[in-house]
């Protein structure tokens, strides 16, 4: 999954209005910073298979310490408890946001359970993998993704107003913009020359990209 994860990030700020979109767009893709830190580190591991799915080419065969389900249950509990109790972040109603800033981590496992195949331990490496394989389906994926998204961003138009005309549009065309470059990256011909270090780069760059325009746009709504 890509920018589904980003519907949480959107439904979780309706829910919650003092979360930062930009601090939730951080949340909800935690796990996969990490990975994409990790993979060029040697620490985890995927190869570029073409066509490994009908979606992507990612071979994901080792990565228990950010795709394992109770490795996301310790990093959401670790991101629950930063917001808990660390006095930087401590604000009012910190408990609740908190609460979501977790909510928002661990969501990644299971948006990701819908589309990955069988490749997400329930435990290390050698525990039984776990994935309802959507990517196997191009439409499918694609549709979901797109709905998931909209979906989020309708929760978050409706819990929050513009505080000006930046703040009326520029979220919709945002949305928008993600989901034609989400259909520019899975139409995309397979790249040989791609390795997974540069793969892992230009998603942490993509990832940070996405994330400070929400930092930027969610001043405009409140
Ligand atoms: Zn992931």
């Amino acid at each position: 999954m890509f920018i589904g994860h980003y519907a949480a990030g959107l439904a979780l700020k309706s829910v919650e209005k003092k979360a930062s979109l930009g601090m939730l767009f951080i949340a909800v893709q935690f796990v996969d910073f990490l990975f994409f830190i990790l993979v060029p580190l040697g620490v985890e591991k995927f190869r570029l298979v073409e066509n490994y799915t009908a979606i992507n080419h990612f071979d994901l065969y080792f990565y228990p310490y950010t795709h394992g389900l109770l490795a996301c249950v310790i990093w959401a509990v670790l991101i629950y408890g930063l917001w808990r109790y660390m006095p930087f972040f401590k604000t009012v109603g910190h408990g609740r946001l908190a609460l979501v800033m977790g909510l928002a981590v661990l969501s990644h496992w299971f948006v990701d359970l819908i589309v990955h195949t069988p490749d997400l331990p329930l435990l290390g490496d050698s525990s039984p993998k776990v994935g309802l394989g959507l990517w196997n389906n191009f439409m499918g994926t694609i549709l979901l993704e797109i709905t998931l998204l909209i979906g989020g961003l309708l929760l978050y138009l409706r819990a929050t107003k513009a505080v000006s005309a930046m703040g009326k549009y520029a979220m919709i065309i945002f949305i928008v913009v993600m989901i034609g470059l989400y259909m520019m990256v899975v139409t995309a011909p397979f790249d040989p020359n791609i390795t997974v270090v540069t793969a892992s780069v230009t998603s942490i760059a993509v990832f940070s990209i996405l994330t400070a325009v929400a930092f930027w746009l969610d001043r405009y709504r409140a």
